[in-house]
């Protein structure tokens, strides 16, 4: 099985390469074709042909995280214009409780599905002051819908019938094949009645072809309360992009943080598998980032590709490391606290030790 492999930058290089040691110690005959995107790929759009052509080829990913400069006017996310580009348009991102991990809760088990092609991340925006922003703030306020104050800088949330119908239907058909009782529709409909009324309308109407599956719909602001207080009443959450980003890192905080939290991205052709979490550069060759959501990202890509068996032991491993409470990195409670933290590679062999036993 050929994977194409992208170690990214920051911490990814550190991390994808215990994930890889752990996928090979699986025993699956795994093929890394190695690719670099963003500056270290040498190419201006951070993002050359050929890493497409090779994940349009192999179908898979294994990807490392890659920073995106906070500059205003700076080079545009390589993430966004890779999932983008492959038309990878339902992100997943599971979080469930395990054993060993202190949190109030101990049974959740919640997915977050979001759209990734539409939304206010779909990187639509006009810089304030430019002839085209005035252009259309200057339409905006013609139409008499609102006021938008010259000089703004604006943003366009596009929603689009067919972008929300598409992901309703993964949502449900997710959640019908793993057996998950509950899926909820997470909005601000109430505010945002063209976008976020037509994403409701949408995957309201898809739910019906799906009865065997319990169905509602909440509120973004009331689904993070009741999130941080009844977590384990939720099963998946699917939403638009903005939200779902969002909702994922509070849903990975309450099991654990985003050391543990893995993704994947699915399109009709492809698919990545990368942690949720970013680049952390300032722990960029410290060896001391927690491996785990890239390690279980990789569990992910093992069920995608047929190896379930395999992708189970990962999970089943780290699910040990984490109980035995020993080698486990800064950002986990180990036992006995004292106990100093472990470094990336450490980990690595830990999971990989677990599975042997
Ligand atoms: P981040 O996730 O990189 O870091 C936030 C905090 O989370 C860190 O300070 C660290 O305490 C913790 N953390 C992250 N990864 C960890 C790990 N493996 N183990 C333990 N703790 C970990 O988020 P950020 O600082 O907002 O973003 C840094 C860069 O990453 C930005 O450029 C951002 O655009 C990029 N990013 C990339 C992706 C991606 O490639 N898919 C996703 C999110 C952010």
């Amino acid at each position: 099985m050929r994977v194409t492999l992208i170690p990214g930058d920051g911490t990814g290089p550190e991390l994808v390469a215990a994930a890889c040691a752990v996928l090979e110690a699986t025993g699956v005959a795994l093929e890394w074709e190695v690719r670099r995107v963003g500056p270290a790929s040498g190419s201006d759009s951070g993002l050359p042909d050929e890493v497409l052509a090779s994940v349009r080829a192999n179908g898979v990913a294994l990807k490392g995280p890659v920073t995106t400069t906070k500059q205003r006017r700076g080079p545009k996310s390589v993430n966004v214009a890779l999932r983008k580009a492959l038309d990878l348009f339902a992100q997943v991102r599971p979080s469930r409780s395990r054993p060993g991990i202190r949190s109030p809760f101990s049974d959740v088990d919640v997915v977050v599905i979001r759209d990734t092609t539409e939304d206010l991340y779909g990187g639509v925006e006009f810089d304030a002051g430019d002839e085209d922003t005035a252009s259309l703030i200057e339409l905006v306020n013609r139409s008499g819908r609102g006021h938008v104050a010259p000089g703004s800088a604006l943003g366009v949330k596009p929603v689009s019938e067919v972008a929300s119908r598409r992901v309703a239907h993964f949502a449900m058909q997710y959640a019908r094949t793993q057996g998950i009782a509950r899926v909820t529709a997470v909005h601000k409909a109430s505010a945002m009645r063209a976008t976020d009324g037509l994403f409701l309308e949408v995957v309201r109407e898809v739910a019906l072809d799906y009865p065997d599956v319990g169905f509602d719909d909440m509120l973004v602001d009331s689904t993070c309360a009741a999130l941080v207080r009844r977590p384990e009443e939720f099963g998946v959450l699917v939403t638009l992009n903005l939200y779902g980003d969002i909702l994922s890192d509070l849903a990975a905080a309450l099991v654990g943080g985003v050391g543990l939290a893995p993704g994947a991205n699915y399109g009709p052709t492809a698919a990545i598998f990368e942690a949720a979490h970013g680049s952390a550069p300032k722990y960029a060759g410290l060896h001391k980032a927690n491996p785990m959501a890239m390690i279980l990202s990789g569990a992910l890509l093992l069920r995608h590709v047929g190896a379930t068996d395999a992708g189970e032991r990962v999970d089943a491993a780290v699910d040990a490391v984490i109980a035995e409470g020993r080698v486990l990195t800064y950002d986990l409670e180990r036992t006995p606290p004292a106990t100093p933290p472990a470094t990336t590679e450490e980990v690595a062999d830990a999971v990989i030790a677990a599975m042997a036993r």
